[in-house]
């Protein structure tokens, strides 16, 4: 059953398997953004917390240390056991998400055990990931070992806070890493409560430290600093080029960018509609439209188009929004004070250029940060709502009539994160598919993210991938062992 009012157990620093002060003794307040109300103070990490907790990493990733001279199964047992221990305590984890948040309940259980699968199939890799040997020129035995790369440097965003903390935990402890998450300013408090559970699982200290505070004081410290080999981010595409700016000025860390989208989902004439409509309105409503992979740009066919727009103008209205500790609720309130300004406000741009409010664009109620499910027909490639991520509860749907046409619009965006095509025609899907310049394509389906398979930007939507096994290279470094020998063979 939901709680909502858990108890707040960890509210400090996780560092060295301690929780603590910051050294300022500072704290900042978390909100709930289904009321605007402060839950609770939480230590506020600046740069000498970060150092710190980065100091505390390197200590674990040092040769010798119980973390580099355990077996890599014994490794993935350890990330097994944290994985049980999330699942012991998912109405728990979910009820603190769903306060911190604001999403439906029954969306963070939804995404506590995405978080689960994630884990147990990282968990699977620790003793999978190994080099070659490989027939080079010469009198050589040559042969390659995958190394962690070291202290990771992890910054996550609100939308997902359990399930981005599992996507950048996974591979960073499957191969050996070490590392200093900062979990984003608004939604902290999951991430604290599994660092305990962490602890529970057997880690040894330094290799999982937690470290929240704000972006550009505990944020830009974690870049900054030179102990840190690698950064994982997820966030603003703006904040991504402050990241590979700062890595370039420091010591070259690695770096693995998830950023924003403004993703295309085509409807051809073909389609049921119902089912589009369905997958349109899920695409892009997930979450109240806080999603990376939000289908934001909803491209339909001309002979279907008034159908789809009425129909999906009725779906948007039938949508649930409220207390997201609700039963049957689909939608709470935007994450805070700022993104429901931001929202509103580009909102009234759509509304100012042209673009045709079906149903919504307003605020709900005058306590947290609700509003309505938001649908435009009618909308222009040129309009401000078709090229800024909106990352708010708003349709908005095109018009197009060929398939060429539709690539040629889908692709002129600078973002490049996900994409969808719901047709009958395998000839449409699959040209669509492989023209479409996006790290996913969904088709017929929208949001089928599974921690088997890459995830990951082309374009201004990021650098690498997360998830699979492509994900594992983004931790390691390859080192080539030559060895000579007397003859060849
Ligand atoms: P943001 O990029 O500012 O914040 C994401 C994380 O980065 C947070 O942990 C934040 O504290 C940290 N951060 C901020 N400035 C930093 C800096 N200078 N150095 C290091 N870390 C820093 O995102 P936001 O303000 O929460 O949201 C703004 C926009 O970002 C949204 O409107 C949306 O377009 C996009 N966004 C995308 C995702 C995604 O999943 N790709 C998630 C959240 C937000």
């Amino acid at each position: 059953m939901a709680n909502s009012n858990p108890e707040i157990k960890y509210t400090k620093l996780f560092i060295n398997n301690e929780f603590v002060d910051s050294a300022s003794k500072k704290t900042f307040p978390v909100i709930n953004p289904a009321t605007g109300k402060q839950i609770i103070d939480v230590a506020e990490a600046d740069r000498a917390d970060v150092n710190k907790a980065v100091e505390a990493a390197k200590a674990a990733f040092a040769r010798g240390s119980e973390w580099r001279n355990m077996d890599a199964s014994a490794r993935g047992i350890l990330i097994y056991k944290l994985a049980d221990l999330i699942e012991r305590d998912t109405k728990y984890l979910a009820s603190l998400e769903t306060l911190d948040n604001g999403k439906p309940y029954e969306d963070s259980i939804f995404d506590i055990n995405c978080a689960i699968s994630t884990f147990r199939y990282y968990a699977g890799y620790c003793d999978k990931i190994h080099g070659s040997t490989i027939p080079s020129d010469g009198e050589f035995l040559t042969l390659t070992r995958k190394e962690p790369v070291g202290v990771v440097g992890q910054i996550i965003p609100w939308n997902y806070p359990i399930l981005m903390l599992s996507w950048k935990w996974g591979p960073a402890l499957a191969t050996g890493c070490t590392m200093v998450l900062k979990p984003a300013e608004q939604t902290p408090l999951t991430a604290l409560a599994v660092a305990a559970l962490a602890k529970e699982a057997g880690f040894p200290k330094g290799v999982v430290n937690v470290v929240p505070g704000y972006g550009p004081t505990a944020g830009a410290a974690l870049v900054e600093n030179h102990d840190v080999s690698k950064v994982a981010f997820t966030g603003s595409t703006e904040v991504g080029h402050k990241i590979m700016e700062t890595a370039a000025k420091t010591n070259l860390k690695r770096v693995s960018l998830e950023l924003g989208g403004k993703s295309p989902l085509v409807v051809f004439n073909d389609a049921d509609l119902d089912e589009a409509v369905e997958i349109a309105h899920n695409a892009i409503f997930a979450n109240h439209g806080q999603n990376c992979v939000a289908g934001s740009r909803t491209f339909v066919q001309s002979g279907i188009y008034d159908q789809f727009v009425k129909r999906a103008t009725e779906k948007a209205k039938a949508r649930k929004v409220g207390d997201p500790f609700a039963n049957g609720i689909q939608q709470g309130p935007q994450i805070d004070q700022d993104m429901f300004n931001k929202v509103l406000r580009l909102i009234e741009s759509g509304k100012k250029e042209g673009a045709k409010l079906e149903t919504g664009g307003e605020k709900i109620g005058n306590e947290g940060f609700f509003i309505q499910p938001t649908v435009f027909s009618n909308v222009t490639d040129n309009m401000t709502i078709a090229k800024e991520e909106i990352f708010g509860p708003v349709q908005s749907i095109f018009k197009f009539n060929t398939l060429d046409e539709v690539i040629e619009r889908a692709n002129n965006t600078n973002y490049g994160l996900a994409s969808g095509v719901v047709t009958k025609d395998i000839n449409n899907a699959l040209v669509f598919a492989q023209a479409v310049q996006a790290g996913s394509v969904w088709v017929n389906c929208y949001d089928a993210v599974t921690p088997q398979a890459a995830f990951g930007g082309y374009k201004q939507s990021g650098i690498g991938r997360e998830l699979g096994e492509d994900s594992l290279k983004e931790y390691l470094e390859v080192k080539t062992i030559s060895i000579k020998l007397p003859s060849k063979n």
